[in-house]
């Protein structure tokens, strides 16, 4: 890249980073002529220039143009973190404003890596304005809930670095529900409908009034209270809004409903359970929920849940619906992923190819990187779709400052060096923080990884990491030097090694789920299970196991 280019490099970058990624030559030409007022001489050739950078940068995700900027131009970088530190900026929120945020999880499933994103965003509002933050289990449909999952969110929470200031259960919160609904009822705003399911909702489509709405408060009451004797599916209690309203879920939707089903708190102490609308609305407006950030897919309800909430003069919660989060090629539906652990396709909710937060963990991504990985990922409204990669810039950048380097050796093929001295090889255990901490004693007899020696080619010298120079011939290998100097210029492959005798039987379960088997040094028998290190050229592993002599590990990343 000559200077010129790169100028022109970095303001497209930062102007793509600053715009939701997408840079525009009307503001990097400014910019760029800014910094050399003499290219404005020969705007014909700066033009084409800017429009092609532009482009160039447009094409790339928003991940990989804030990597670029950082390799660039970090400066730049830090300007734009410092206008925009607060993510939270649109909501307008003002100094010493009383901030109550929650993230109302379902206790139905293992939470993903757009829980995590609800869930931290969430978190870092309330810190952000000293507010308060609930957890709150929306528990109220007894057919969704599994007990489990109530310590199973609360653990992988709080792994994720997230603390709470009220634990709420929904579900215990049924006799204010049954009270406000009474009240409703006696305002003239809900109905008990005895209309039969398919037709209900035939009419709802066609915005068709039905006769029970016109029923007197006394009979609605009547009906409330002999509810709970009534059959499953029988009668519902609805809401009367407007039949032939614009947004469909405004026409007269149903708040409550009888449900068979025990629940795995309650067991069988209820049968008429508000639903999730109704449910959502008052733990929010009841408890003074202020804010609250959550996915798009509630778009629809907000209108209906700002209406529950006006009607029984409760806090009236702003919330702010977020584009979902996709991640490309990975499963998030539960209902698949709960088929393919039944069929033996996946190992568990933990399957190395899942972004579920047991998952991501078991594989060595740190809780910190995750929260780094969904904060960058923004508070838009629009679709993004990010991929593996992105999230695991993040881990890295933290991984390659604190993992212990070890030498892997898969599939390990025996090599003997002829005329190689005996030598102690002291290596980095990491390279950012200590020098040395790994020593390796080294003669004639190495192990190498059959995917480097089958890349050796005739007459080739190759270099032992921190070990020794030598020359590759017609199957045979011979001691060249010993000196790093030496093997500058001559050679090209460095490859990492291991004494043939002293190792430890190492496995690494793959995110594609096979296998590598080889070789690990002496020094991983110090490792704690669960402490991610790297295997040098090969990746970074977390300690998952230690079974019968064999260290089992899990691949995190390149
Ligand atoms: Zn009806």
């Amino acid at each position: 890249m000559d200077p010129t280019e790169e100028l022109i490099w970095k303001y497209a970058l930062q102007n793509a980073v600053k715009y939701g990624g997408k840079a525009n030559p009307g503001n990097v030409i400014p910019k760029v002529i800014g910094i050399e007022p003499a290219l404005k001489a020969d705007m014909k050739s700066l033009v084409p220039k800017v429009n092609k950078a532009v482009s160039e940068v447009n094409k790339m995700s928003a991940e990989a143009q804030l990597a670029k900027l950082r390799e660039l131009a970090p400066e730049l970088l830090e300007k734009k973190k410092e206008e925009e530190r607060n993510i939270f900026a649109f909501y307008g929120i003002k100094e010493g404003e009383k901030i109550r945020t929650a993230f109302p999880p379902g206790p139905e499933k293992y939470p993903h890596i757009g829980h995590a994103k609800a869930l931290l965003l969430n978190y870092l509002l309330a810190k952000q304005y000293n507010g308060e933050f609930y957890l709150r289990f929306e528990d109220t449909n007894p057919k969704l809930v599994k007990k489990e999952f109530y310590d199973i969110m609360q653990e992988n929470f709080r792994w994720l670095g997230v603390s709470w200031d009220k634990l709420q259960y929904a579900s215990d919160n049924m006799q204010l529900f049954y009270d406000l609904a009474e009240k409703l009822i006696k305002d003239g705003q809900a109905y008990m409908c005895f209309c039969e399911t398919e037709l209900a909702r035939q009419n709802r489509g066609k915005g068709i009034e039905c006769a029970c709405r016109n029923k007197t408060v006394e009979q609605n009451l009547a009906d409330w209270k002999r509810f709970s004797s009534l059959k499953e599916g029988e009668a519902v209690l609805r809401l009367k809004i407007d039949m032939e309203h614009q947004n469909t879920t405004m026409r007269d939707p149903t708040v409550f409903r009888i449900i068979d089903v025990p629940h795995a708190r309650l067991g069988t102490k209820f049968r008429v359970w508000p639903n999730y609308d109704f449910q959502n609305s008052i733990m929010d407006g009841y408890y003074g929920i202020t804010h609250r950030i959550r996915s798009k897919e509630f778009e629809m309800r907000a209108e209906l849940q700002r209406h529950i909430q006006r009607l029984l003069g409760l806090t009236v919660t702003n919330t702010y619906e977020m584009a979902r989060f996709n991640m490309v090629g990975v499963e998030s539906s539960g209902r698949v992923i709960r088929e393919k652990v039944a069929k033996g396709e996946l190992v568990g909710w933990d399957d190395p190819s899942l972004t579920t937060i047991v998952a991501l963990r078991r594989r060595g991504f740190l809780p910190e990187a995750i929260r780094d990985f969904v904060v960058s990922t923004g508070i838009s409204k629009a679709e993004s779709t990010l991929t593996w990669e992105d999230l695991i810039l993040h881990n890295r950048r933290i991984l390659d400052n604190i993992a212990k380097r070890f030498f892997l050796v898969a599939e390990p093929v025996e090599v003997s060096i002829k005329g190689a001295p005996a030598q102690e090889v002291e290596l980095n255990l990491n390279p950012n923080e200590k020098k040395g901490g790994r020593k390796l004693s080294s003669h004639e007899d190495f192990l190498l990884a059959k995917s480097d020696v089958s890349r050796f080619s005739d007459g080739e010298l190759i270099r032992l990491m921190d070990c020794l120079n030598v020359r590759y011939e017609k199957g045979r290998y011979t001691f060249d030097s010993q000196e790093y100097e030496k093997f500058r210029g001559r050679g090209k492959l460095i490859v990492h090694w291991l004494p043939r005798e002293g190792n430890l039987d190492v496995e690494v379960m793959m995110p594609d789920k096979t296998v590598v088997k080889g070789k690990g040094e002496a020094g991983v028998a110090s490792l704690k299970v669960g402490e991610i290190i790297q295997f040098e050229r090969f990746g970074f592993c977390r300690l998952d196991a230690v079974e019968k002599g064999k260290y089992k590990f899990w691949y995190a990343h390149k």
